[in-house]
């Protein structure tokens, strides 16, 4: 487990890029955190890292949006409205793909997760501060918490 702390959206970003250096093909990461806490403000630092252009926001009304560079695939999940939209699409095969899944309020779909991800975790310390935990299950993600 890492404990960082961040004080501005600026420096969310920047330890989303810093991560996003440090990710694999097929990577898993779990976001966890109350609305507002950062989880999109981090995840925009990951798709810089991996050369995407084009800017990340919140996909909340389409579920997941997809981002390519090169050979990078991004995919990013909001679950947030996941009731109402209905759950009849292959995010699972997303998941198990050879791209990178972030995926916002995934205890959503606690039953299609795999077994090793990067959890973050996210809450709001007030004004400007956010504290961001990372929690890594299994090697590969054990790996980018150390070099954090
Ligand atoms: P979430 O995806 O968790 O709902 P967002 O990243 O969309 O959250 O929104 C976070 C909001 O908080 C943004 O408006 C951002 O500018 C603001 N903010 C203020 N301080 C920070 C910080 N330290 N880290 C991340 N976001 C921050
Ligand atoms: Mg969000």
């Amino acid at each position: 487990m890492k404990e960082k702390f961040t004080n501005s959206a600026k420096e969310t970003t920047f330890l989303g890029y810093q991560v996003g250096l440090l990710l694999e093909p097929g990577s898993v990461l779990l976001l966890e955190g109350d609305l507002a806490a950062g989880k999109t403000t981090f995840t925009k630092g990951i798709g810089q890292a991996l050369g995407i252009k084009r800017n990340i926001n919140s996909p909340t009304y389409t579920i997941m949006k997809r981002y390519m560079m090169d050979e990078n695939k991004l995919y990013h999940v909001d679950l947030y409205r996941l009731d109402e939209v209905g759950s009849d699409f292959d995010l699972e095969d997303y998941i198990n793909s050879d791209g990178i899944s972030v995926i916002e309020w995934p205890h959503k779909v606690s039953h299609i997760l795999p077994k090793e991800y990067l959890l973050v975790e996210f809450t709001d310390l007030g004004n400007d501060q956010r504290k961001i935990t990372f929690t890594a299950k299994g090697e590969k993600y054990e790996r980018v918490e150390h070099y954090l």
